[in-house]
This record gives structure tokens, sequence and C-alpha cells, in this order.
């Protein structure tokens, strides 16, 4: 991704988007999204209360802990290899990690450290939570010869994606133009026919793929690393288990949805994942694809509840908070089963938890 990481004292995104179209025509919604959230995730913090949007491990404690678990329980039934390596991709204000690492140190897993962060605000909120970590700009500097224990939670979600749209005259990419004032979806001029698989080459007119090759990328490294290197990963984020059609794009400013189009670099754009295309990635790559399974299911399986019930005799007086913050993780209408939890691992590895 060629960021702009001059932050907000650039040149605002909207003038050089503009100039861009004006100069060469509509912007890819790929260019476009990538371009927007680097511009957005540079210097600030967009979690939390005060910001644009809340995390699962910004709710509670218990899923970072209930995280460190899974991976220490795989961890210990593979023989507590030493040494081993913790790696967490996007990992926003480090709170994921500081409470993994704090429920595996308890049982004598005590990993080194790797971030995968593109945000300069975001590294430095990391390095107070989690002072001993190394940081990364992508997977490709990560060490490459002891096993990986890997978290991403909603990292997927907001790398950039392409989406084709069937017309009248046949699939094309859809693209993004400046028209009366505003930013706008148009399908592009080139045929796109050759990379849409064929049971959709005649498909309803308005029919839309989306696909993250970001996303696809990173998938391919990581399974072939933990084929080789050995080790296990756990991906969460909102998506979808089956294959499906349809624009997912959407756009979060102060916990309210607003329009992808409007203000670029200002809201967090993200899409669903699509974790079909991601299983079937690891496994080509030689990798254990261990299911995957709703946030909700995940989370009781590992016993969300006995430690909510625990959190709540520590604390009577918190009883009430940690009771939501619970239903808020694994309840069907919050972030229950929207939210997926997809399991990975090196062929040699045991199969986790909840899977
Ligand atoms: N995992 C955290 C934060 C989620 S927000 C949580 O659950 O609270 C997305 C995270 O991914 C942020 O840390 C953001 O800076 C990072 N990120 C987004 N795009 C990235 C990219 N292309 N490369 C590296 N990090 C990225």
């Amino acid at each position: 991704m060629t960021a702009d990481d001059t932050g907000a004292s650039a040149e605002p995104l909207t003038a050089i988007f503009r100039r861009l179209i004006g100069t060469y025509g509509p912007l890819s919604l790929l260019h476009y999204m990538g371009e927007s959230n680097a511009r957005y995730y540079a210097d600030k913090d967009p979690l939390g209360t005060a910001g644009d949007f809340i995390t699962a491990p910004e709710i509670s404690q218990m899923f970072g802990e209930l995280v460190g678990l899974w991976l220490a329980d795989v961890w210990m039934r593979a023989g507590s290899p030493v040494p081993v390596h913790y790696v967490e991709l996007g990992p926003g204000r480090g709170t994921l990690a500081r409470d993994a690492l704090r429920t595996m140190k308890r049982v004598g897993l005590d990993p080194q450290v790797h971030f995968v962060e593109s945000s300069r605000a975001l590294k430095a909120l990391q390095a107070q939570a989690v002072p001993q970590a190394q940081w990364h700009d992508d997977l490709g500097t990560v060490p490459t010869d002891v096993p990986l224990l890997v978290v991403g939670n909603e990292f997927l979600d907001a790398l950039p994606v392409r989406q084709l749209v069937r017309t009248a005259k046949g699939w094309r990419e859809r693209m993004v133009d400046w028209a009366e004032d505003r930013f706008r979806p148009v399908a592009g001029e080139k045929p796109m026919d050759a990379a849409v698989p064929g049971v959709l080459a005649d498909a309803e007119e308005g029919t839309l793929l989306e696909t993250c090759p970001g996303a696809a990328a990173v998938m391919q490294e990581l399974s072939g690393r933990l084929a080789s290197q050995g080790g296990a990963a756990l991906l969460i984020d909102y998506g979808y288990a089956e294959p499906q059609t349809g624009s997912t794009l959407q756009a979060l400013r102060a916990h309210a949805k607003v329009d992808p189009f409007t203000a670029p670099g200002e809201a967090d754009l993200t899409c669903l994942v699509d974790f079909a295309v991601l299983a079937e990635i690891a496994v080509k790559e030689g990798a254990t694809w261990q299911g995957t399974v709703t946030q909700g299911a995940f989370l009781r399986a590992l016993g969300i509840d006995l430690r909510a019930a625990k959190l709540a005799a520590a604390a009577p007086h918190h009883a009430d908070t940690i009771q939501r913050a619970k239903d808020r993780l694994i309840s069907d209408e919050q972030m229950g089963s929207l939210f997926k939890v997809m399991g990975v691992s090196g062929p040699q590895w045991p199969q986790g938890a909840g899977f």
C-alpha cells in the first residue's frame, strides 16, 4: 500500500483523489479504500467511546484472556516448543496482546512478541501496553525459524477490496468517480469477465462480487509459514463463512454508519471478511484449516461463562458491567453471530478448543 503517512497536516485526500481522477479518470475502489484507510489509521487512535468504533478486546479483558488460553492450550498439546513467537496483526491499542500474554504467562508460555502495524499513533499505544514488542510493516520480516502463535482481530476487514459489477455489457470493475461535487461509484470501461468465476458469467445485471487481494495475500503468507514453521493462528473478524455476492463496504465514524464516498480518510472503511476463500487458501498452502465458527460459540466453548462468573465474584459491584460485556461479545443480536473465528495451524499441530 502506498500509504500517505504525512497525516492530518497533509493535503486533504479529497483534493488528491479529485486531481487523480481529473488526470487519469475514475480510480479503482481498491485504490480509494487503500489510500483512505492508510490516511485514516496513520495518526490517530480510532478505538473506544471517544473514537469511531469499539472492538472486542476493548469491551472486556475476557476476550484477550480466552484467546491467550486457546493459544496456550494448543501450544502445550504441541509439546510446549520453545522458543515460540507471538505475532499479532493490527494490534490496535495492544489490549488483546496484553491480556493474552498475561494469561499465557500463568501456564509458563512467555513468547517473543511481534506486532504487524502500520499506524504511528497506535504503535505508540502498543509500546505502552507491551513494551517488549518488536514492530513490523508486514509478515515478511517476522522470524522464519520458530513456531508462531498468531492473532488478528478486526485486521483483515480494514484491508482494501476490489469490487466487480455485472453490467449490461458484461463484468466491469467498480471505480470511484467525481461528479456533481461528490465521489460516486461507477462501472469501469475495461471488460473484467475473465476475472469472474464461470458460474457467475451470466449473473443478473447489478450482481456484485467483492474480493480482498490483501487478505488473500496475508492468508497465503501466514499459512505457508504455519505449514513450514509450525504454530497456530486465530483470525477474528466480522464476515461470512459461505461464499456470497453483494457489496459489504461500509464506513464508520463516531460509532455511526456514514457514506463511504464522503470524506475519505476520515472514517474507517471496512468490508466483511470472506472466510470461505481464506480457508481454501490455507489448505492450498499446506496448513490445516481447523474451522470457522461464530464468536459466540467460540467464546462459550472456551469458558466465557465461567470466566465472567469468576470476575463478578471477585468484584461484585462490577457484576452488571461484566454481564453486559459478556452479552455484547456473545449474544446473537450483538457480536456473537456476525463475528467469526477461524482457526488455522501447522499440519503437525493439535486441533484447538472450540472448532
Ligand atoms: N486488533 C485491534 C485493532 C483493530 S483496528 C482491536 O481488536 O482492537 C485495525 C488495526 O489494524 C489497527 O491497529 C490498524 O492500525 C491496523 N492496520 C490497518 N491496516 C493495516 C495495514 N495495511 N498494515 C498494518 N496494520 C494495519
